[in-house]
């Protein structure tokens, strides 16, 4: 199979350039041509010369994928299944609102750490993404926006959140070089990036130790550990106190708040005393919590909790002086939690 281009840093297609005897500034026009005007073909970067095109081409492709299916849904939320070059499958999701376009990206081809309430983790693990293959999914998102005027931007993802399919730190390197590309190739600033976490702690000291400006999450979802294995059961080798502190470490190091994610299921974890415990663990750190009443999928045996028992939960929470954000229910009606896409269309 030829080399691909996407996923390469301007500095990378410099060298590249130079290396088949070019000038470094071809490696630019490259980059412009990926990044910026989305292109598929090397054939269509038509500001470099033939010459150079022809090299290319016999090495190298773009490495774009294809967007096999698209769901809409009426709050403006849409969701784009992808078919990656070797025929694995990916999601992404694209959120519109007033001022900001969001897009929700996948690290990996399923996930390997088996959540109870998570249509991805339900579907299997395949393999890690590449570099590439996330930022491919960004600029799938943008290309495919309903262009009706709603973002006051000028139609491009204004933010990243890290928090489709797969466990972003168990694929650490292109995770990293993925935040990096969409930072400095499709100018989106880091705080304007949110990577989610199921708590693998050797990542998340690895992660503190680059000092980056983005944002963390944490999807905690239990404060009492015999809950927590129970509900993220590929995960257990770290206890909530090693996470805690892991977290503790990293706003140490950062200075960023983290946000802890919090997936509400009924008669499971959205009870009175759990969202005390919550509390307690969560005392004194910079922290903010969001709760995520969980999203329902044809298989799956879970509730949603009713409204009255969120806003209790979140009561509590704020009661002891801890930030609360509750996800608005996007994307309903289009199975938008991730992996329930790919999953209905593996098993059509
Ligand atoms: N693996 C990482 C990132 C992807 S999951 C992580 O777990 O953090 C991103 C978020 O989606 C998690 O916080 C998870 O709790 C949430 N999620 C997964 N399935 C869900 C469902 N069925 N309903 C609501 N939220 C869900
Ligand atoms: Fe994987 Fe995150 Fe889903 Fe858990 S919630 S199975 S870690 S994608």
């Amino acid at each position: 199979m030829k080399n691909i281009l996407l996923g390469m840093t301007t500095a990378e297609l410099r060298k590249l350039a130079r290396d088949l005897g070019e000038k470094e500034f071809r490696g630019k026009q490259i980059a412009d041509w990926i990044y910026h005007h989305g292109v598929k073909e090397i054939a269509e970067m038509v500001n470099l010369p033939a010459i150079l095109r022809e090299k290319l081409t016999e090495n190298y492709m773009v490495g774009r994928s294809s967007v096999l299916s698209m769901s809409k849904s009426k709050d403006h939320t849409f969701k784009l299944l992808l078919g990656l070059v070797d025929g694995e499958k990916v999601e992404t999701v694209g959120m519109l609102y007033k001022d900001r376009f969001s897009c929700c990206v996948s690290t990996q081809a399923g996930c390997p750490i088996g959540c109870i309430f998570c249509a991805t983790g339900a579907g299997g693990y395949k393999r890690n993404l590449t570099a590439g293959e996330v930022i491919d999914q960004v600029l799938a998102v943008q290309e495919a926006a309903p262009k009706d005027g709603l973002t006051e931007g000028n139609g491009r993802v204004s933010h990243v959140v890290f928090m489709g399919m797969g466990e972003p730190l168990l694929n650490y390197e292109a995770t990293l070089k993925a935040v990096s590309l969409i930072n400095s190739e499709m100018g989106i600033g880091m705080r304007n990036i949110t990577v989610s976490t199921i708590g693998y702690v050797p990542g998340i000291y690895r992660l503190a130790e680059e000092h980056l400006q983005l944002t963390l999450a944490v999807s905690l979802h239990a404060g009492d550990e015999m809950l927590r294995k129970k509900l993220v059961p590929g995960m257990t080798r770290y206890s909530i106190r090693e996470i805690i502190k892991a977290c503790r470490d990293y706003i140490k190091a950062t200075g960023r708040r983290v946000t802890f994610e919090y997936c509400l299921l009924k008669n499971l974890n959205d009870g009175r005393e759990d969202a005390a415990g919550l509390a307690a663990l969560l005392r004194g750190l910079n922290c903010h919590v969001n709760l995520i009443p969980y999203n329902d999928f044809p298989g799956n045996i879970y509730e949603r909790p009713g409204k009255a028992a969120v806003d209790e939960f979140r009561q509590v929470l704020e009661e002891a002086g801890i930030n609360v954000t509750q996800r608005a229910q996007k994307g309903a009606g289009i199975q938008a939690a991730c992996g329930q896409l790919r999953r209905q269309h593996n098993s059509r």
